[in-house]
């Protein structure tokens, strides 16, 4: 029996959306899905059992970081990483290029996949990989990565050949990195036509609410991303209409919850003023409550996209939802610009081909 399949249970006619299950050793994963991140094998102030409760599948772990500390022999001693961190569910595991020269280590580390990205950008390394890979025999699923920048040519061609290799799986790596939202989309409309249809398709470290069901309608199907929980503990909190700041004096005396129809833990119990006041007073609960109703709003809206995919209503659907959702505001998206400008130096300073999109002012 295959350790890994999946399987496509339903196709949007006008869009790339599909719905589909990953089968795994350690449990079903319906897509589209969000994975919560948790570098350090554990999702920040969030439980196991509370990752379950708010309908969780699989969660992201860092192999680098806990190779690093607390060391690959000690969860190997421990019985693996689900033993040692209480998580049964499937897990993610992305890591530097740095762990292909330790697969042996990798191998005691996580049973059921891994995501590797390389900075060498030459498809060979994704052949050794999948050597090694062999050579120990392991259960885990390997995700290829497509990667080339922001150049279409190179994309397409690093899709057509990732997707062509013997991987489980296809990562999309390189992108999100602060670029203009209209550059990766852009990117995604050129690798998706060359990714393989039976093959689930992970973005890296895309997660907004926004981008997620745009992303869906481009052919993704796994979404990992620290925003959501980071935004939580700086106050952030998604609601249908958008980001709120749960800080702001407006939630000082608001008896409801922090969205009406939100069926989060938070949401059933606590009104939305006394999460504000946690938030205020900086108390450790509402870093739990916070993560928590983020978490679940993202599992909620994966559960809702993938049932409009089965019933044929996606694009309505997708459209409604982004008329409805007002984006992070502008600082926000500034800080993210930053980021995508220091990128661009760093490519220059590497001699990497300059891009078409370089000429453009990002908006
Ligand atoms: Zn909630």
């Amino acid at each position: 029996m295959p350790s890994f399949s999946f399987t496509i249970d339903a196709e949007c006619p006008e869009t790339w959306a599909r719905a589909g299950t990953i089968a795994t050793p350690h449990g079903v994963i319906q897509t589209p899905i969000f994975m919560p991140v948790g570098t350090q094998a554990t999702v920040k102030s969030v439980a196991p059992e509370e990752l379950h409760e708010v309908g969780v599948t699989i969660i992201l772990a860092n192999t680098y970081h806990l190779m690093l500390r607390p060391g690959s022999q000690l969860i190997s001693d421990f019985g693996g990483l689900h033993a040692f961190m209480h998580w049964n569910g499937p897990i993610l595991t992305d890591s530097g290029g740095f762990q292909v020269f330790s697969m042996g280590h990798l191998r005691k580390l996580s049973e059921e996949g891994a995501a590797f990205k390389s900075h060498l950008g030459t498809h060979r390394w994704a052949e050794r990989t999948l050597a090694v890979k062999d050579r120990y025999r392991t259960e885990q699923a390997l995700f290829g990565i497509v990667q080339g920048a922001f150049e279409p040519e190179l994309r397409r061609y690093s899709a057509h050949v990732i997707g062509n290799m013997p991987f489980a799986g296809i990562a999309v790596g390189g992108l999100s990195v602060g670029e203009p939202k209209a550059v990766l989309w852009e990117m995604l409309r050129h690798i998706t036509p060359e990714l393989p249809k039976d093959k689930p398709r992970h973005l890296l470290g895309v997660g907004s609410p926004e981008d997620f069901v745009t992303a869906v309608s481009l052919g993704m199907d796994m979404f990992d991303c620290a925003l959501p929980t980071r935004v939580a503990r700086h106050g952030g909190l998604f609601t249908r209409h958008g980001r709120v700041n749960i800080t702001a004096a407006r939630f000082r005396v608001e008896r409801g919850p922090i969205e009406a129809e939100c069926d989060c833990y938070t949401c059933r119990n606590y009104s939305a003023a006394y999460v504000h006041h946690l938030a205020r007073t900086e108390e450790q609960l509402y870093y739990r409550l916070g993560s928590i109703h983020n978490i679940r709003y993202m599992l909620r809206l994966a559960s809702q996209v993938r049932a409009a995919i089965c019933a044929g209503t996606f694009p309505a659907f997708r459209d409604t939802f982004l008329a409805d959702y007002t984006p992070a505001p502008e600082e926000v998206r500034e800080e993210q610009r930053e980021k995508w400008k220091m990128a661009r130096r760093a490519n220059r300073a590497l001699g990497r081909p300059t891009s078409v999109y370089e000429q453009r002012k990002p908006r």
